[in-house]
């Protein structure tokens, strides 16, 4: 493969660059060197619940300090193998994704390169932290407890939000279809349909596609029906909806390793026992996306679980019968699709970005190779490399 500048300029035989004896020969033997990982569904700005609980992070923890971890969170994921991410709201962190993202392109700090959201959109009332978990707490003009997404109701709200989020350097938009809104906490939907077609076309309109968080099936089916572009999590989707969802060429993201960090903070889960209820219906809505031919991206969630480890989540894709091979592509030519990159991303092809990744052992046989990764190259820069003995 030669490589110049940030692109991959042309990929074959040996001899057949002997016109470029002169270029810089990194050798890597028997390493397997693969497209740069994408993970399509991150939040830089979270870190693990177990450390710290998403309320008090959002509350508690300053945009500032949140920002400077999240610098070290996008240089664990660019060290690990993925070098790129869509990450899906700051979750209280304001619009900070935006200079993260400009500080990783102008080379100030490493890390994947990003397709952010700033702030996420939720129906007014309809996220965290809870009014109703906080004593003598009474939303008003002059009291407001810091929300982890921007709220608005009704269809001239959510076009105001969609825009100003676009004009703050959104790269896509994010909405939340459903929350625990419930009068006993379950989860109900929060948009109508009218609220969720109004947003999607402003979205559209201005050029950005739109990601839903949707769990219960019904609030799957307004986002589908709205036209969106990603559907989020859906542990609770119906085949009547992962039909649709094919149909209509939106794209699942399954986030199977949010649910397993969960239960493993909080129910003391280990490999031992059995799926919690949340991890079995993970398990089952992504059977049912495989059985309707929906198009699935890999999307882990990271951020409820530590960031560097998104690996998890394709390992968690062939351990619920993917083959290792399909998991690699849904994290790399199908993400890229998914962010409209195909062809700048996901494949090493004359042309595409010299984003590259390579495994002492072959990650088409065992996914675990992910955990072995040993060079990293993104833009044509090399990020990590202790296999040639070249020095990065
Ligand atoms: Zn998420």
């Amino acid at each position: 493969m030669l490589v110049e500048g940030a692109r991959i300029l042309d990929v074959g035989a040996l001899e057949k660059f002997d016109a470029n004896k002169g270029a810089e020969r990194i050798e890597l033997p028997g390493v397997t060197l693969f497209p740069g990982l994408i993970d399509a569904h991150s939040h830089l700005f979270l870190h693990p619940y177990n450390e710290t609980s998403w309320d008090d992070q959002v509350l508690k923890e300053s945009e500032a300090y949140r920002t400077l971890r999240a610098a070290r969170h996008a240089q664990a994921t660019l060290e690990s193998g993925f070098t790129a991410l869509r990450d899906l709201g700051t979750e209280g962190a304001g619009t900070a994704d935006v200079a993260l993202k400009r500080a990783i392109e102008d080379g100030i700090i490493p890390g994947p390169r990003l397709f952010v959201a700033t702030r996420a959109i939720v129906a007014t009332g309809s996220y965290g932290p809870a009014a109703r978990n906080y004593s003598g707490f009474h939303p008003g003009p002059d009291c407001c407890l810091p929300q982890g997404a921007e709220e608005a109701s009704g269809i001239d709200e959510i076009v105001r939000a969609v825009r100003r989020q676009a004009s703050l350097g959104a790269d896509w938009i994010k909405l939340y279809a459903d929350y625990r809104t419930g009068p006993q906490g379950e989860v109900r939907p929060t948009f109508s349909e009218a609220e969720l077609r109004a947003a999607v076309e402003a979205a559209h309109d201005s050029g950005r596609p739109v990601a839903v968080h949707a769990m219960v099936d019904e609030a799957m089916r307004r986002a589908a029906v709205a036209g969106v572009d990603t559907i989020e999590h859906g542990y609770g989707g119906s085949r009547e909806t992962f039909a649709l969802m094919a149909k209509t060429g939106i794209a699942f993201l399954p986030t199977l390793t949010a649910p397993e960090a969960i239960a493993e903070y909080f129910h003391a889960h280990d490999d031992s026992r059995e799926p919690t209820e949340n991890m079995a219906m993970a398990a089952k809505a992504f059977q049912f996306a495989r059985d309707e031919g929906v198009i699935i991206g890999c999307g882990s969630d990271v951020g409820v679980f530590a960031h560097g480890t998104s690996r998890r989540e394709l390992a968690w894709m062939v351990r619920l019968g993917m083959r290792a091979v399909d998991a690699l592509e849904a994290a790399t030519a199908v993400n890229a699709k998914i962010l409209r990159q195909e062809s700048e991303l996901g494949r090493i092809r004359a042309g595409f970005r010299a984003d590259l990744v390579g495994s002492r052992r072959d990650p088409t046989r065992d996914i675990a190779a992910l955990s072995d990764i040993c060079f990293v190259m993104k833009d044509g820069v090399i990020v990590s490399d202790t296999e040639s003995g070249r020095r990065p």
